[in-house]
């Protein structure tokens, strides 16, 4: 007997997030080119995490939702690309519209940021945090 072979498979794919680096759901895949060998490829994406969301989890926005986070890294370190950055695992969250009034030329359209760690330190010395 022959078992049917199917040429449409449809996954859920995982993304990391970049701000606590969580694994979340991320978004629906399916093949488009009808054949066994697509729909194959789309069945074993299924789960797995295909790269970074482009902006913090849910739970992320939920902790600061008027927040821009500022993720610690060492440039020294890893690689260029953003899922090679080495993360040193410090990150702070600043008010929206603090950050424009310090940093008007920053880029904070995605709610997170990466900066190393001698700026985070200077932020947390200016609040009195540490
Ligand atoms: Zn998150």
């Amino acid at each position: 007997m022959r078992t049917e072979e199917k040429t449409l498979e449809v996954s859920l794919v995982k993304r990391v997030c970049p701000t606590c680096t969580k694994e979340v759901d991320a978004e629906i895949v399916m093949n488009t080119r009808l054949t066994t060998f697509d729909a194959k490829n789309v069945k074993e994406m299924h789960g797995k995490v295909v790269g970074m969301l482009d902006h913090p989890c849910e739970d992320c926005k939920k902790a600061a939702p008027d927040g821009i986070y500022f993720v610690g890294i060492d440039p020294e370190k890893g690689g260029k690309q953003e899922h090679e950055l080495w993360r040193t695992g410090n990150v702070i969250a600043l008010k929206k519209s603090a950050v424009k009034r310090m940093m008007p030329d920053a880029d904070i359209s995605k709610g997170y940021t990466y900066c190393q760690d001698s700026l985070i330190e200077s932020i947390k010395q200016a609040a009195g945090m540490s």
